[in-house]
């Protein structure tokens, strides 16, 4: 069941405040947070979680290194572009 551990609460380094495991389950695009493995451990068997939950292509998606800002920053302009046209 893949809610099974939504209610575990763990601090977040990132963030700074604690939060569940319902949310750093979807941050990333609704796919985990890359760093689900490092935070979640020790508090239930996460590795096993993610095979049984993800495809191969979505643990790819998942533990991709980061875009650097400027990509970010160019996927989220032609998002806005698409949105306008869109609207038009
Ligand atoms: S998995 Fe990501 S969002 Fe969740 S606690 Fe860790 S760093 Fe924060």
């Amino acid at each position: 069941m893949i809610e099974k551990y939504d209610k575990k609460e763990g601090y977040c380094k990132i963030l700074g405040h604690f939060l569940t495991f319902d949310y750093c389950k979807t941050t990333k695009k609704g796919l985990p947070c890359s760093k689900v493995l490092d935070c979640w451990f020790q508090q239930f068997p996460i590795e096993e979680f993610i095979s049984e939950h993800y495809s191969e292509e979505e643990y790819k998606k998942i533990f991709e290194p980061p875009q650097s800002k400027i990509s970010s920053l160019t996927e989220i302009l032609e998002q806005a572009q698409q949105r306008i046209k869109e609207n038009k």
